[in-house]
């Protein structure tokens, strides 16, 4: 019993480890893994999305979402995109 509690005191005595973050140096978010980082540096930061939802507003970078958004938000609507970039 009192060693258990001596056990918790100690542990919590000891300098937690702050979990590590790695941010972008463009616009500072921060990622928890350097992979997701590293992607999001080169392929997502200061890029605009590229394709809209021809219905409503939503943007994205992937016309894959933008499918999958029109067939769940305007079911009765043909699926396409339109793109920003041309
Ligand atoms: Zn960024
Ligand atoms: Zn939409």
């Amino acid at each position: 019993m009192l060693d258990s509690m001596m056990n918790s005191v100690a542990r919590d005595r000891m300098p937690r480890r702050k979990s590590l973050l790695f941010y972008c140096p463009k616009c500072l978010r921060s990622f928890t893994l350097k992979g997701n980082r590293n992607r999001h540096y080169k392929y997502e930061c200061g890029h605009e999305p590229r394709f809209k939802c021809p219905y409503c507003k939503l943007k994205s970078k992937q016309t894959s979402q933008i499918y999958s958004h029109i067939r769940k938000k305007h079911p009765y609507k043909t699926v396409c995109v339109i793109d920003l970039k041309r």
